[in-house]
């Protein structure tokens, strides 16, 4: 008998099955799919030489997160390669803005508001380790560099509202691009802290992608849960909690509705209700391209980009994501398109390679996004629709059928809002219990919320090795010699 099951392999199962193996409990991980690694998967789409990430693609969480730095990726051989400009913002007009790794050449090119930029990153940047321990924490605990809350306070305030600091449209606009990750109402103090959590990471740890595609992060947590004795159940879709009775200890990366459809009559009523109120928030829908060149952006300042935004201007972008937010369908949704082989020139072969990108849409917007996204690029970038050789679709509709746990394609598998950051899925002292003795969530769904930074299963694993088996010491993660 298996000491722990965790249902769902994204980074977050994975993460809480290393942790627990690691600790020293045998584990079994059942995925529905049949393949590992939820959010981490990478496949040839067209061409069997070509790899496109089906999911995730930029990993600044990943590069930064206090799970994945004892985990040490690089040390297991995923590269993480650092594009020397992180993101890049095309603007009406033919004009860009940028935000390279260097706060000081960032600061030089947005000009009269780069002094501005500098002093909001910065003293961020300087402390980045505790910034990102705060926002990638379960929320409940002390933080442990007390000058981090003080710093991020006014900041916080700062660009949580309608009014902005910056003059120049470029600097509003590129830092608006970063705040729409939060996928949601804008501005808001969620979308602020979004904002900082990766404005600042972009001038410290970088906004990385593995080389090789993302699914090599998944490949060595598996191969580290499977060299300390777990083992994985794949196309095993986990419907009924009674499947895995008599097992102890049980981690769900899951959602918390399709946590009640497994649970069931066993769950308190009061617990049922609390569940049915959390909201999910707008979907993603997804266009794969594979394309004969490089993307041709008119502005090839933006060409060197890892990540590019399009949005328009600041006030665009929220009339974008504000709309969406709200259900409403927009003709130029916001967009973020990466062409992996800026960052990463293994993954052009034979002159073909992938485009990744997908807009924001209403939750549950069953429209086939190719010719959407396809036009929001052919805008900055003509010519375009001329290089592309095959491209598919995912509608926000169809990524619940892909992942149950983004539910109406709200692939940050819940509204990122302020009382959801805090009470993820509901309010619990400690958010990783369930009124089930034994019985975890470890997804998304619960603190410190979406992204690849593998915190929600850590810290899951920990709390229930604290619960279950008295283990208050964190295990060792690194990798062993040998
Ligand atoms: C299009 C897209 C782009 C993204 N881009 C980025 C990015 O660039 N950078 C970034 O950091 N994050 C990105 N994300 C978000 C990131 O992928 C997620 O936040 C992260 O994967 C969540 O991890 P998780 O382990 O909680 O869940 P998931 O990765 O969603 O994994 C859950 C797993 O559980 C399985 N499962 C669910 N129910 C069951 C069941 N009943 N039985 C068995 N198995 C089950 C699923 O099949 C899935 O494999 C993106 C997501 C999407 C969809």
């Amino acid at each position: 008998m298996t000491d722990a099951a965790i249902v769902g392999t994204g980074p977050n199962g994975l993460a809480a099955a290393v942790t627990l193996a690691r600790a020293g409990l045998s584990v079994s991980l059942f995925e529905a799919a049949d393949t590992i690694g939820g959010g981490l998967r990478t496949a040839p789409l067209f061409d069997r030489d070509v790899v496109h990430d089906v999911c995730s693609a930029v990993h600044p969480m990943a590069a930064a997160s206090a799970f994945f730095r004892r985990f040490d990726l690089p040390a297991r051989g995923v590269r993480l390669l650092q594009p020397d400009m992180p993101y890049a913002h095309p603007l009406p007009g033919g004009g860009a803005a940028a935000a390279w790794r260097s706060i000081t050449r960032t600061a030089d090119h947005l000009g009269a508001d780069g002094r501005r930029w500098r002093r909001l990153m910065e003293p961020l940047a300087a402390r980045s380790r505790s910034v990102v321990d705060l926002f990638l924490s379960d929320l409940r605990t002390l933080p442990r560099d007390p000058v981090v809350p003080l710093l991020l306070a006014p900041r916080l305030l700062a660009h949580a509202t309608t009014r902005t600091p910056f003059t120049t449209e470029a600097a509003r606009a590129l830092l608006t691009g970063v705040a729409a990750h939060a996928v949601g109402r804008l501005p808001s103090p969620t979308s602020a802290a979004v904002a900082l959590l990766l404005g600042h990471a972009a001038h410290s740890t970088g906004w990385p992608l593995a080389e090789g595609g993302s699914a090599r992060i998944a490949d060595v947590m598996a191969a580290d849960i499977e060299a300390h004795g777990g083992v994985f159940h794949t196309g095993h879709r986990v419907l009924d909690l009674a499947e895995l009775d008599g097992i102890p200890l049980i981690l769900l990366d899951v959602g918390p509705t399709a946590f009640l459809d497994m649970a069931g009559e066993r769950l308190p009523s009061a617990y049922r209700r609390a569940i049915r109120r959390y909201r999910y928030g707008p979907g993603a829908a997804k266009a794969d391209f594979l394309v004969n060149g490089p993307i041709p952006w008119a502005n090839p300042l933006v060409g060197q980009a890892g990540t590019v935004h399009l949005g328009g201007t600041r006030a665009d972008i929220i009339r974008q994501e504000n709309a969406t937010a709200a259900g409403r369908t927009v003709s130029e949704p916001f967009v973020l398109v990466v062409d992996p082989a800026v960052t990463d020139p293994s993954r052009a072969v034979g002159g073909k390679r992938p485009v990744w990108a997908y807009a924001h849409v209403p939750n549950g917007d069953t429209r086939d996004p190719v010719d959407l996204i396809r036009r929001r690029i052919e805008e900055h970038a003509p010519g375009f629709s001329d290089t592309v050789i095959a491209s598919r679709g995912i509608s926000a509709g169809q990524y619940e059928e892909y992942n149950p746990n983004y539910v109406g394609g709200d692939i940050a598998a819940g509204a990122v809002t302020l009382r959801q950051s805090l009470a993820r899925p509901t309010v619990r002292w400690d958010p990783y219990t369930t009124p089930l003795q034994g019985v975890y969530l470890c997804s998304a769904s619960t603190p410190p919320g979406p992204s690849v930074h593998g915190m929600c299963g850590h810290l899951a694993a920990l709390s229930a090795l604290r619960r279950h088996h008295g283990i208050r010491d964190r295990p060792d993660l690194s990798p062993e010699p040998g």
